[in-house]
């Protein structure tokens, strides 16, 4: 994939935008969760050594288009700090005289940080004016926001057509990532689609099929495949209404050769209840009273056995329901023997989606992934072959 790279930018003594994600979780006012300003360091300190006037730009929260105390970036100014080891300066706009002078007032190799672009409703209506106020603060622009950019906004793709535009580290990263996960991947593609709904990864089914070899599907929304295919499901949660669109994805699958993987035997309770008691059955003992709620042994060991004729995997969504233990077992088996298999150069993996990222950061097997995308939204987006917005604005 063709892009504009930071490294090609000529920054030295330049004011550079830069568009990061720092929408982060909050907890009294304290950032708990500092992922993402983490995922923001190589771009900020490649800047800094780099002697350029460094000008972050981000959106937090959804304040709908004004300003909201409780919403304010300022919060995030400390986290920010300590992480760089250097001071960050805040200014309370990201348009406007309030904005200039703290810039005017920068040296080279120094971080401003502006408050939330969502204080504009000219943000999210990608109001050309906005984006011409807040480019007109700087001589570049640098997108590092991949989780951002599957929205066309002021500050993602509204700047990016004003002014050179480039992507970040983290941007870059993700983007060569993903290409070599499914733009321009080594076959065999096993893909390994769980979470709750079938609903909801409808358009990422449809691609999938016909571009990998297999495809795995777990977790609540194999109930749906299960329940068309005229299997019990009991009280599971199942969109019975969806089961023509599974069907539909079943014969896609056969028509493009993509080998589907469904579950062969499942594990079932009486109640969506941590440590409920349970019982691992085959797809026709389901009864009337039970709840499927993972996936089982058998199951597991054929999809770890997929594994082994994969060149790429791809991954988003638990096959069970992972926030009630022991029902994360089949994610995080499957989690394991994919972090082995990668670690053992067997073949590149790369995971995203939120509630997927952090069971394999809980099971311990994300650091031996090849990639984790930090972008929910935008990882499915692009999953589904669609044109993210913010990244088309890098292309060369
Ligand atoms: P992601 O955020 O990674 O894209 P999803 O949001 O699609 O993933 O799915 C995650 C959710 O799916 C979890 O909350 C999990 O509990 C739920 N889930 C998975 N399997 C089942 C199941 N068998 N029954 C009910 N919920 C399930
Ligand atoms: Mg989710």
């Amino acid at each position: 994939m063709a892009f504009r790279r930071l490294e090609d930018a000529d920054v030295s003594g330049a004011r550079v935008l830069v568009r990061v994600d720092f929408n982060v979780p909050m907890k009294d006012g304290i950032v708990s969760d500092g992922t993402r300003l983490k995922a923001a360091l190589p771009t900020i300190n490649a800047l800094h050594k780099r002697g350029a006037k460094t000008i972050l730009l981000s959106h937090f929260g959804r304040p709908k288009g004004k300003r909201e105390p409780g919403m304010s970036l300022g919060a995030v100014m400390q986290a920010l700090s300590v992480l760089l080891d250097t001071k960050v300066h805040f200014a309370d706009n990201c348009i406007g005289d309030r904005a200039r002078f703290a810039i005017d007032a920068m040296k080279d190799g120094e971080v401003l940080l502006l408050e939330n672009t969502r204080f504009h409703p000219g943000e999210e209506s990608n109001d050309p004016a906005l984006a011409r106020q807040m480019a007109a603060l700087g001589d570049i622009f640098v997108n590092d926001a991949f989780s951002a950019a599957h929205r066309a906004h002021a500050s993602t793709t509204g700047i990016a057509a004003l002014l050179p535009a480039f992507a970040g580290k983290a941007m870059e990263r993700e983007l060569d990532h993903l290409e070599k996960a499914l733009g321009n991947p080594q076959h065999p593609v096993l893909a390994v689609i769980g979470g709750a709904k079938v609903s909801t990864k409808i358009a990422l089914m449809e691609n999938l099929v016909s571009k990998v070899d297999m495809l795995c599907v777990g977790g609540g929304m194999a109930n749906t495949f299960l329940h068309a295919l005229g299997k019990p499901v009991g009280t599971s949660l199942c969109e019975k209404d969806y089961a023509p669109t599974a069907l539909a994805i079943i014969s896609a699958a056969t028509k493009n050769d993509c080998a589907l993987l469904l579950p062969s035997d499942v594990v079932v309770a009486k109640a969506f209840a941590a440590n409920t008691p349970s019982q691992i059955v085959g797809l026709d003992a389901v009864a009337d009273d039970d709840m499927i709620l993972d996936a089982g042994p058998k199951t597991v060991a054929a999809l770890i056995a997929a594994m082994d004729h994969a060149k790429t995997v791809i991954w988003n969504g638990p096959l069970g329901a992972i926030e009630l233990p022991p029902f994360d077992r089949a994610t995080n088996e499957a989690a394991k023997a994919c972090a082995e298999r990668t670690r053992a150069g067997k073949f590149i993996s790369v995971a995203g989606g939120g509630d997927t990222v952090s069971a394999l950061n809980k099971s311990g097997a994300a650091q031996d992934f090849t990639f984790i995308s930090t972008a929910g939204g935008a990882f499915l987006e692009w999953m589904e072959g669609k044109a993210l917005p913010g990244v088309e604005a890098l292309k060369i």
